[in-house]
């Protein structure tokens, strides 16, 4: 098992196929978009495949989530899920994208055993997307959600980030077009993670603002709160139900004392937080010709001395030196 000095199991791992991207998402990256980590320090395939291995075999992991930077730029993604999914025990298979190519590959990540996709989607207005983006790919995401679903990549989930002076007026709007297409929406709280250090607590829109917006148009009353377990998420019953809608107040209001997520970054260091401040190097023990077991014991040592919280409102708070985009969100 991955348990830390407080009692807590991961058991939820993130794992970063890349730090590169096509899209340069404003709370994420600057325009100009960042030095990417040279080709020979990412994890191969082979690699990836067998830290996963180690994982759900070993130690306990029963998700395994891909991520990055932009997973479906890594070109043997589907080879990836594929072999994960076919692990016994065999854990969850899911992706968080940005959708860009999905339309040309839901069909095939469904068939090498993808169970769900998150895509995010911070406007439906074009021109906005160009602003916060960076980059004029609306209709590509659009069309990546709704092959998600017709690949039945149930439930798409969809997750938001709310800006102020960009997309703040959209939270209405984004929720109605989720549920006409039977998506469930997540707004989640943008946290100090761009690579600019652009991040502000005032500019931030805090998960209250979220729902007293969403409440000037829907009736929403809490999910059970059994249901919801370790997920960040709080959700609502959106209109009476079955819809749902979540809002992730990572910053106002932090879950980590029920937090079972452990992450490993796209060159092969375990972190045990998003804002942790220092990692565990599986990449240099792999390759130094490390066994299974050892890598394992460095990967629940590393686990071990996980902070029982992110600190992000202690004054000597200090933002992860890597950005969002190179850890894996
Ligand atoms: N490129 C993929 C995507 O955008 O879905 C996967 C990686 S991205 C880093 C994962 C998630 O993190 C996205 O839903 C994105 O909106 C979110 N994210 C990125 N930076 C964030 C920030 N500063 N605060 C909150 N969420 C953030
Ligand atoms: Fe790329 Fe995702 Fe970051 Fe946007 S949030 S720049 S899509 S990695």
């Amino acid at each position: 098992m991955l348990q830390d000095s407080f009692g807590r199991v991961a058991t939820d791992l993130r794992v970063s196929l890349t730090d590169r991207c096509n899209l340069r998402c404003s709370y994420c990256m600057p325009p100009e978009g960042l030095e990417w980590l040279p080709k020979p320090n990412l994890l191969t395939a082979d690699e990836i495949v067998r830290l996963v291995t180690i994982a759900v075999e070993r130690l306990g992991v029963t998700e395994v989530r891909y991520t990055g930077g932009e997973p479906l730029l890594r070109r043997e993604l589907v080879d990836i899920v594929a072999r994960t999914a076919a692990l016994r025990p065999t854990p969850q298979v899911s992706l968080t994208t940005n959708g860009i190519g999905l339309s040309r590959l839901a069909a095939s990540l469904a068939a090498a055993g993808l169970h769900r996709v998150n895509v995010s989607l911070d406007t439906l207005d074009r021109a906005t997307f160009a602003k916060l983006a960076h980059r004029d790919r609306l209709p590509d995401v659009l069309e990546g959600l709704s092959a998600a679903e017709t690949a039945g990549l149930r439930p798409v989930k969809v997750n938001t980030v709310l800006m102020r002076g960009f997309n703040e007026h959209e939270a209405v709007p984004l929720l109605r077009y989720c549920l006409d297409r039977g998506y469930e929406l997540r707004f989640i709280e943008q946290m100090p993670l761009d690579a600019q250090h652009g991040w502000r607590r005032e500019n931030m829109i805090t998960a209250d603002e979220i729902l007293a917006m969403l409440r000037t148009a829907f009736d929403l009353v809490e999910d059970d709160p059994v249901e919801r377990g370790s997920a960040p998420a709080e959700l609502f019953l959106v209109d009476g139900g079955p819809a749902r809608v979540g809002v992730i107040g990572s910053v106002t209001r932090p879950f980590c004392g029920a937090c079972d997520r452990v992450r490993i970054t796209a060159d092969g260091q375990v972190r045990n937080c998003l804002f942790a401040t220092d990692e565990s190097d599986l990449r240099a023990a792999m390759r130094s010709g490390a066994s299974d077991d050892e890598l394992a014991e460095r990967w629940r040592a590393a686990v071990r001395i996980k902070k029982a919280g992110h600190g992000i409102d202690d004054p000597a708070f200090l933002q992860p030196s890597r950005p969002m985009s190179a850890i894996g969100g």
